[in-house]
């Protein structure tokens, strides 16, 4: 079906931070699939695990244990506020468990009529019925029918909107620690402080999506560990197979009480392929200085980037992010430059309020770096004559 407008190439091969296109191009890939190949292509240590793995057993069920997902679950509780993780394919779904979570918690508690989330303004969870009532773009929505029921969108960043729009039907808080489609929007470490405040004054559970923010794009293993809040459930999945389809809800033993078997399940959720392939990327990502590394790579590309706005300001308009992910803010449009970029051989991603997204392996090192950046100058050159 005809669902994606795409670009008119195609890749056959991936090495570490580079693309190649089949009419023989080289590109580097500072779009990591959209955030999902944290470690790059073709990593040794992921395809050593993905091939074990293949050679011994693909599948079985959740109906049995499955010794790889424990040991994946093991080590997110470890390394997380979490005690307990359900696994499933994809954001939506990590986002979708997180949701039903959240309601059955309520009703558990004896307060089925709590099920409404406060969510916000370009913000994105995805693309299942509950996901887009979720997010906040309409276009996402047009011609689907009634939305799901049960969200309620205020300003991103507005805690006096989130006071007032809060009911006795409420459950629970869903945020983006940087909004992703959105455009690389950061969300304001205090205003992540205060809705944890706001949730314990009136009993929400506060949910933070972190499956584009998380498993190291940020320089920590969860976004939100740079506010210092506590969530009691997050959402998973991008980066977390390192280009193997996973995804993962992750909450506290309390907000996920009313999780018993029957209540929520997943065919191939974590199956032994999916979780051997996470618990590779996760022996990469928790290794001794790899998310230091990550942090120093995104000092340099903001220091790149914002040098760049100051001598294009007709072109970009301002920088933002953190970590290995950040978003070029245009003043013309970004489909342009994201275009432009690709003539030069950079994949970008474009987000919404005119951004253009950098997301690249999490492997990318200073040459890398200052490759792209050498590109987009180019770009802004362009555009700026
Ligand atoms: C990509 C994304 C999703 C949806 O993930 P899929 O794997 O496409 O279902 C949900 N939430 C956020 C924040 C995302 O960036």
């Amino acid at each position: 079906m005809p669902s994606y407008g795409r670009t008119d190439i195609a890749f056959e091969k991936g090495e570490g931070p580079y693309l190649y296109s089949s009419d023989g191009r080289k590109y580097l890939d500072f779009g990591a699939g959209i955030a999902v190949t944290a470690l790059g292509h073709n990593h040794p240590h992921l395809v050593k695990a993905l091939t074990d793995q293949a050679n011994a057993l693909w599948h079985t069920s959740n109906l049995y244990h499955i010794p790889q997902q424990q040991r994946l679950a093991d080590r997110l509780v470890e390394t997380s506020f979490a005690d307990r993780v359900f696994f499933c394919n994809s954001g939506a779904e990590a986002v979708e468990a997180s949701i039903k979570l959240i309601r059955k918690y309520h009703s558990t508690n004896g307060n089925p009529e709590r099920y409404r989330l406060i969510a916000f303004e370009g913000s994105f969870h995805g693309r299942t019925l509950a996901t887009i009532a979720a997010g906040a773009n309409d276009a996402h929505r047009a011609g689907f029918g009634p939305a799901v029921d049960g969200f309620d969108h205020v300003a991103f960043g507005n805690m006096n909107e989130v006071r007032n729009i809060a009911s006795e039907e409420t459950a629970g808080v869903m945020i983006e620690p940087i909004q992703g489609e959105g455009g690389i929007r950061p969300a304001d470490h205090q205003f992540l402080r205060d809705l944890r405040t706001f949730c314990d004054e009136v009993g929400l559970l506060l949910m933070f999506d972190e499956v584009q923010t998380g498993v190291g794009r940020t320089g920590r293993l969860w976004a939100h560990q740079w506010s210092g809040v506590t969530p009691d459930v997050i959402s998973s999945a991008k980066g977390l197979g390192g280009g193997f389809p996973i995804g993962a809800c992750l909450a506290t033993a309390e907000a996920s009480k009313g999780i018993i078997p029957g209540t929520h399940g997943s065919t191939f959720g974590g199956n032994p392929l999916a979780a051997a392939c996470a618990n590779a990327v996760l022996d990469v990502v928790l290794e001794d200085g790899f998310l230091e590394r990550v942090i120093k790579m995104g000092e340099l590309i903001e220091k790149e980037l914002t040098n760049l706005v100051l001598q294009y300001p007709k072109v970009i308009k301002s920088v933002r992010g953190e970590g290995m992910m950040w978003g070029l803010k245009c003043e013309v449009p970004n489909s342009e430059i994201v275009a432009k970029a690709l003539d030069y051989g950079l994949l970008t991603v474009p987000a919404g309020d005119n951004v253009v997204r950098f997301l690249p392996p999490l492997i990318a090192d200073e040459s890398h770096v200052r490759e792209a950046v050498v590109i987009i100058e180019h770009c802004a050159q362009e555009f700026a004559t």
